[in-house]
């Protein structure tokens, strides 16, 4: 059978389904090839979407017109704006899930897109013609005709399970691997690598003394993924909190050798944020206890995913180390956790839009590019599928700055420094974090999907009325002015004596609460809850933006300064060979970029830049 597409997008996973229907939303016919249908929306590890750094690129996924972030909210059973005692820039929302749910929404946002259709299938060849990709050819001989393919196939490639000593070919936990595939690619001579990642045993939630257990509540006022959604979507669920003792790091202890992980039969790098039960107990021996928190996987569901506790120690130790926890005494182990291996390929072999400059139309996204998280894989996926369908479409690119998004700052770092081990997002990589906010995700990005063709009118016009409410609220508060003294009398630390200001300014100033600003300018409590935290977010961060803007203005005069294509970094005399290697790889476009390149000094700069001027 032979189908034709213009894009096609192999996998089905988060970066698959945004990829797709990315592609799909611009308008491009487009065919999404995947194992099985009800990959699509599967997490394959924690029940949870977002988090910190996590949830600024859910916001930003949603603002240019994403799924996830709507089935996060579908799904959400319970809610926490994590980091809620620090500055608004650093919070970022986090919603558990109901993992059917999730899969459900997902399921269903696909049938329903138009220009999209899955094919169920294990994608074995790609078909690559004159430096050009051409479509792809599936097991059972068929063949989909495309003018640009989008691979997201995370952790199948040459993927192999770990229980203990243990191990055998799989994607995940009863998924087979993408074995031929990963031959084939292998045949591009790609730089690639191998990279592992864990899981924690699942349990079964009748069988957990639930009563011993400290709860932990959602949030009374929740704050959703998608900026457009407004009320909760489900029953709300409590999640169990405990620990392990001295009892189960000696379990742990006494068995590390026959860990896949300590037992020398995973060479892969894991996840240094995400440490396995076992890397805990090593690296940090002197902590007496390692909280775990008990996260229901749904509302239908009996099965609780222990947060905190992923190993690849023998299913045996497992259910030892399990039952030697306070709350978890008789509890029955649904499924062993296990380690994954699989392959990556270096990042730094992209440009901005994911695409290789070699095979063009060829992109990559997702958890294959040396990432880990959902959310990381999602927010690559969009990117690739919007570029591959401008590409065919209308021969144009779309790319995010380092200033502008987070997604900006991750495909900077994976396609300038490369990754070490597996990335994941943190609000301390994004330079410009003030600005860079979850609550003005839809500010910075919404009006670039919508020119791209990503955002649709409802959105669009939701954003719109959303603007207009809040410019007419911004004015009204800066024309409003207050005195200091009675600023003072609500707790604002300032001079009494001062000048007046306009409440836009005191919804800045230190010890101003909005209970109190709303008894001095009784006018502000009109406003709805999202618009008065987004001016006292805008109002808190004002004065530290015109020193950003210094340092934007740096960062864009060397942005300005284009590294020719054809430049040879091996050339420049004076430059480390490792350097020079580091440079040829990252093929970094202009003189910021390669700024950012592990190892950069002022002084290598300075030598870079003379010999770009000197090809002027
Ligand atoms: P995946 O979600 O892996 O999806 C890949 C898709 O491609 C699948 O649907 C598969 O069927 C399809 N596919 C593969 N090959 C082919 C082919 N040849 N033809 C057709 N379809 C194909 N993330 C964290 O943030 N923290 C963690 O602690 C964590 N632990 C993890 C533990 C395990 C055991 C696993 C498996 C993953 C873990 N993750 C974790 C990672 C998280 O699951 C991934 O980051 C995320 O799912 C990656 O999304 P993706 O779309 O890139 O790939």
């Amino acid at each position: 059978m032979k189908q034709a597409a213009e894009v096609v997008v192999i996998g089905g996973g988060h970066a698959g389904v945004e990829a797709a229907c990315a592609s799909a939303r611009i308008g491009v016919p487009t065919v999404l090839v995947t194992m099985s249908r009800d990959d699509l929306g599967k997490m394959s590890c924690n029940p949870a979407i977002g988090g910190i750094g996590k949830g600024h690129l859910v916001r930003e996924i949603d603002a240019l017109g994403g799924v996830m972030s709507h089935a996060a909210d579908y799904a959400g059973i319970q809610f926490r704006l994590l980091n809620r005692s620090k500055g608004p820039a650093v919070q970022g929302p986090r919603a558990q899930s109901d993992r059917v749910r999730y899969a459900d929404f997902v399921q269903s946002h696909v049938a329903n897109q138009a220009n999209l259709i899955v094919v169920e299938g294990e994608v074995i060849d790609l078909q690559i013609e004159a430096g050009r990709a051409t479509g792809v050819c599936l097991g059972d001989g068929s063949i989909v005709s495309a003018e640009a393919i989008v691979l997201t196939a995370g952790t199948f490639l040459r993927g192999i399970v770990h229980i203990g000593d243990k191990n055998y070919s799989g994607g995940r936990f009863n998924d087979s691997a993408s074995t031929r595939l990963a031959k084939r690619l292998a045949e591009l001579k790609l730089p690639q690598g191998r990279l592992k990642t864990g899981t924690p045993p699942r349990l079964l939630g009748t069988t957990i003394d639930w009563d011993a257990l400290e709860k932990q509540p959602g949030d009374e006022d929740p704050v959703f993924l998608s900026s457009t959604t407004s009320t909760l979507q489900c029953r709300q669920v409590d999640c169990g909190l405990t620990e392990t003792n001295s009892k189960t790091h000696d379990i742990i202890q006494r068995n590390l050798s026959r860990s896949a992980m300590y037992g020398g039969q995973i060479g892969g790098k894991g996840p240094r944020y995400c440490p396995s039960i076992e890397d805990k107990i090593v690296r940090f021996a002197d902590k007496a206890s390692h909280q775990i928190f008990l996260e229901p996987e749904g509302l239908t569901s009996n099965i609780v995913y222990p947060n905190g506790i992923s190993t690849s120690l023998p299913q045996d130790v497992q259910a030892d180390y399990v039952r030697s926890i306070r709350g978890l005494e008789k509890a029955v182990v649904t499924q062993p956790g296990y380690a994954i291996e699989y392959d990556y390929f270096d990042p730094r072999s992209l440009n901005a839009y994911l695409e290789l400059p070699e095979i063009s139309g060829l992109y990559f996204a997702g958890q294959i590019n040396g990432t880990t998280g959902y959310e990381e894989a999602a927010a690559q996926g969009l990117v690739a599928g919007a570029n591959a369908a401008l590409k065919v479409s209308q021969g144009t690119t779309l790319s995010f700055e380092r200033q502008q998004s987070y997604i900006g700052v991750m495909i900077d770092d994976l396609t300038i420094r490369g990754v070490q081990e597996p990335y994941r997002m943190f609000t301390s990589r994004a330079e410009f974090r003030l600005y860079l906010r979850a609550d003005n995700a839809d500010q910075r990005l919404t009006a670039i999907g919508r020119e791209a063709g990503l955002v649709g009118d409802a959105q669009w016009e939701a954003f719109q009325t959303k603007m207009t409410r809040l410019s007419r609220a911004r004015a009204e508060m800066q024309d409003l002015k207050v005195s200091s003294r009675e600023l003072a009398d609500t707790g604002a630390i300032l001079n009494p004596d001062g000048p007046n200001r306009s409440v836009f300014e005191a919804l800045g100033l230190r010890g101003v609460t909005m209970e109190g600003l709303e008894t001095l300018a009784p006018s502000f409590s009109k406003f709805d809850l999202a618009t008065q935290r987004q001016l006292y977010n805008e109002a808190l961060y004002a004065p530290y933006m015109e020193r950003q803007a210094k340092d934007l203005a740096a960062l864009q005069r060397d942005d300005g300064i284009s590294i020719p294509n054809d430049l040879s970094f091996m050339d420049i005399e004076g430059l480390s060979n490792e350097l020079k290697e580091k440079l040829s790889k990252a093929r970094p476009a202009n003189i910021s970029q390669a700024g950012r390149v592990e190892g950069m000094t002022p002084a290598a700069l300075t030598l870079l830049l003379a010999k770009v001027r000197g090809q002027e």
